[in-house]
């Protein structure tokens, strides 16, 4: 009889939780990027033992989203430029529109 493997991952919240399923992403908690548990970048930084203390897993991709977390430019680059022109989207936001034609032409009739 085999007691479940338990996992330490992080949840949606930023907090840690135990799981019997293994995460399918790794993270580094200190600059808040996930990416593949096979990432090159991550795996030179475990080999020279920084990395292990700051290390994460998440469940899914969404999780590590909600958490905060941005993709690795190095093993995720489709996720990281949808990341980076949602993140553009969402700072222009604030700015007033350039197709705002309907001002123009209520003021002069
Ligand atoms: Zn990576």
């Amino acid at each position: 009889m085999t007691s479940p493997r338990s996992y330490t991952l992080l949840g949606a919240d930023g907090k840690a939780y135990q799981s019997t399923e293994p995460g399918t992403l790794g993270g580094h908690r200190r600059s808040k990027i996930y990416g593949r548990l096979d990432c090159p970048g991550a795996l030179r930084w475990i080999a020279r033992g920084h990395y292990v203390t700051q290390r994460v897993f998440f469940r899914d991709e969404v999780t590590a989203i909600a958490a905060g977390f941005r993709p690795c430019a190095v093993c995720m680059p489709e996720q990281y430029r949808a990341w980076k022109s949602a993140r553009a989207k969402a700072n222009s936001t604030s700015h007033v529109p350039m197709d705002s034609e309907g001002d123009v032409s209520s003021g002069q009739r």
